[in-house]
């Protein structure tokens, strides 16, 4: 098995050779702090608003290789989240929402569609499958909402065949795509809109829309911070989210037992856990299986086991045996993971920073591939000074506080350490510990919702 700092996406789709840094000083209308989808649809929205504004997109490494190009390619809107959002927003928000971001699951589609960017994208609703006891009544509030069904464990199992599946929900609004050729596809076609993008070009400080790197300055009229979970690094944002990690594994190409257990729908898949387990097939017959229990960063440290962690891997890969016994014996050849930004609600924010010239999105907790077309339409409304349309959804506007450094990292790791218990007791069958169910619901009873 290959651990894989960038993942078998950007491979798969071979990246394209890197664009020069910048150089010097120059100007522009916005600069966009990040190329990963947040930065990316940024940029394309604010084209389609103004064809002609001179924009500047500023990416530290490489277009789409963090987070956006090596996800699992769940194009998701926030049907699941209904209730969710109607505690936070009320009941006009959270239709708002939804339907926002439903219609960006079809927008990225009919995107890839009319600029001819192959990305894979296959629309197919996302089941969320029952795959230990406790996982039942997890999103039973979500059924009374539209778009979604709830589902036997016959009906299940006759889409995916697991002997793990006891029953689930099938939400409509869902799509699969190849993230890293999304990213590259949009990063190309931002190009030929004249965008200018400089690669490996960190930003190392923003103070009024000048955004200052090693090599030179861009000073525009409005600035775009989309770095995802390096958003804690800024000091207006450093109490607003936590970072955690998710990792992947996927096996070789293993058409026969696709077809065996019957998953040839290309339905994304999850189960649940609230540190969730998700999966997904390729065009090529290979089961990705990712599972969001990698551990909590200190601060907005990125790096090391955020990136790969050999015991998360392990135990994502024992877990896929698990689901699928067939696979026993069938290689595993490549893993890889990423940082997570956890908002304390679970849902994004849009957010103007402080002196009103730079706008931020982040806090996706690890459901950015949909939702980061809806936060890049309200940061280009944000930053086109409208107030109206995208910028007025709830999303947009001051996002709550998580506990302070050090007490965040270590009561969050606490936390995320009982569930890992909790849950994998559930798994087999056993009672969890007192100790860890208590610790488990601490979030949920502080009105925290952590990531899934
Ligand atoms: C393993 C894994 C699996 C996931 N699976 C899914 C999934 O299936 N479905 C889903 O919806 N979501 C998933 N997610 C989450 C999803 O990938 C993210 O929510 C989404 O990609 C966020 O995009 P972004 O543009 O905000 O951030 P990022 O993709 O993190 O992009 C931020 C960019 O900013 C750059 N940057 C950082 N600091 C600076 C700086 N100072 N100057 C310049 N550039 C900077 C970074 O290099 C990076 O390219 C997953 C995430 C991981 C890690």
């Amino acid at each position: 098995m290959q651990h894989d700092a960038h993942g078998w996406w950007i491979a798969e789709a071979g990246a394209p050779p890197p664009l020069p840094a910048l150089r010097g000083d120059t100007d522009a209308d916005v600069v966009i702090v990040g190329g990963g989808f947040t930065g990316l649809w940024t940029a394309w929205h604010l084209l389609e608003a103004d064809a002609d504004l001179r924009i500047v997109l500023l990416e530290a490494d490489r277009c789409g290789f963090g987070p956006s190009g090596r996800n699992g390619g769940f194009v998701q809107g926030m049907t699941l989240s209904r209730p969710t959002l109607t505690e936070l927003f009320g009941a006009r928000g959270a239709e708002d929402l939804v339907a926002a971001a439903e219609a960006s699951v079809r927008e990225i589609g009919e995107w890839t569609r009319s600029q001819g960017v192959d990305a894979w994208y296959h629309a197919a609703p996302h089941l969320i499958v029952h795959a230990a006891p406790g996982q039942e009544n997890k999103f039973v509030r979500a059924v009374e909402g539209e778009g979604v069904v709830a589902l036997s464990a016959a009906e299940v199992r006759a889409r995916c065949d697991s002997p793990l599946f006891t029953g689930g929900l099938e939400v409509a609004a869902g799509a699969t795509v190849q993230p890293a050729r999304l990213a590259f596809g949009l990063r190309e076609r931002l190009l030929g809109r004249g965008v200018r993008i400089h690669e490996h070009t960190r930003v190392r400080g923003l103070e009024r829309a000048v955004a200052r790197t090693d090599s030179g300055r861009v000073r525009a009229g409005t600035a775009v911070v989309a770095v995802g979970p390096a958003s804690g690094a800024l000091p207006p944002l450093r109490d607003r989210l936590t970072v955690s990690s998710s990792h992947i594994v996927l096996t070789e190409p293993v058409p026969d037992v696709v077809e065996a257990i019957g998953w040839t729908g290309g339905e994304a898949i999850s189960d649940g856990r609230t540190l969730l387990h998700y999966l997904r097939t390729t065009p090529d017959g290979r089961i990705l299986f990712g599972w969001a229990g990698g551990r909590m960063a200190m601060g907005a440290r990125t790096g090391g086991r955020m990136e790969v962690d050999p015991d998360v891997i392990g135990r994502a890969k024992a877990d896929l045996v698990r689901f699928f016994p067939a696979l026993a014996g069938r290689a595993v050849e490549r893993a890889w993971g990423g940082p997570i930004d956890v908002s304390p609600t679970h849902m994004p924010f849009v957010t103007t920073l402080p002196g009103g010239r730079a706008h931020a999105a982040f806090g996706y907790t690890g459901n950015g591939v949909g939702p980061t077309h809806v936060a890049g339409k309200a940061l280009a409304a944000l930053a086109l000074g409208r107030t109206d349309g995208a910028a007025a959804l709830p999303i947009v506007g001051p996002p709550p506080k998580v506990p302070p450094e050090p007490f965040r990292v270590l009561g969050a790791a606490a936390i995320r350490r009982a569930l890992v218990a909790k849950e994998a007791a559930e798994q087999d069958g056993r009672t969890p510990s007192v100790v860890a169910r208590a610790l488990a619901d601490v979030p949920a009873r502080m009105g925290m919702h952590i990531v899934r």
